[in-house]
């Protein structure tokens, strides 16, 4: 079963004149452990396909899967507990709470989820393990650095039982140290068997990705698989 299926799908913004075609048929399929990199210049709606993948807005046309269960058929509450269960969401701009730790942070949507605090900060602190911050679980947000704060930001979008997670330009805040570092986990993640999307406008990074698709005024215009992928390499450094 795909882990998240776009058929046809079409976004317009707005009516009449002023109408914006965000999205024009697009389709795409990614299976569990796969990581697509989506590129494409400003405006081409990276940003409209991952919140329509992320049941954040509805496309105006066409449909969507999440793990096999159209998004259409969920009621507002069934796709708001698909988001906190199922799906993780990397904003560009981190998006983290400056009131909470890192770890009440990561924690955050599994207690939103009904989880107890104390059971939710378990899952939490292995989220940020496997992102090298164990030691940092009971910092805050502005005592960390950058590239700190995005891997607690992809520890949010991994903890749990998530099943597919997106990012938003994920390197976009980061320096090439820090964004390759945050590649390398993304793509690491998705061995785990979790299903990838990853805006980025760096074909460096996009070349982490099985496969990547271009996006020009709303339409898929070319998919690549990489010849070589840098799988190879992750073995070998042991900086994470
Ligand atoms: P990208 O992420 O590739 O820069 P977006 O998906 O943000 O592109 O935007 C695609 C197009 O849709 C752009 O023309 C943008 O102005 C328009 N758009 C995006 N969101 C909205 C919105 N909420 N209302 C109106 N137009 C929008
Ligand atoms: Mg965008």
């Amino acid at each position: 079963m795909s882990a998240l299926q776009l058929t046809q799908v079409s976004k317009s913004y707005g009516r009449g004149a002023t109408q914006v075609h965000a999205l024009h048929e697009v389709d795409l399929t990614v299976e569990p452990g796969e990581l697509v990199a989506v590129m494409g210049p400003s405006g081409s709606g990276k940003t409209t396909l991952l919140t329509i993948a992320g049941s954040l807005e509805d496309p105006s046309s066409g449909t969507v899967t999440v793990g096999g269960m159209p998004l259409s058929a969920l009621s507002r509450d069934g796709r708001a507990a698909m988001r906190r269960r199922a799906i993780g969401y990397v904003f560009q701009d981190f998006n983290l709470l400056a009131g909470l730790t890192a770890a009440e942070n990561v924690s955050l949507p599994l207690e939103l989820d009904g989880m107890d605090a104390r059971k939710a900060r378990g899952p939490a602190l292995a989220a940020l393990e496997r992102l090298g911050l164990a030691e940092r679980a009971d910092h805050f947000p502005d005592d960390l650095s950058g590239g700190e704060r995005q891997r607690v930001a992809i520890a949010r979008a991994v903890v749990g039982e998530r099943r597919l997670l997106l990012a938003d330009e994920p390197s976009g805040a980061l320096d090439s140290v820090n964004g390759e570092a945050v590649m390398r986990l993304v793509r690491e993640t998705c061995q785990g068997g979790v299903a990838g999307v990853v805006v980025t406008h760096d074909a460096q990074l996009a070349s982490w990705a099985d496969r990547v698709i271009f996006l020009r005024d709303g339409r898929v215009v070319d998919q690549t698989a990489p010849a070589v992928g840098p799988d190879s390499l992750l073995g070998a450094d042991p900086a994470r």
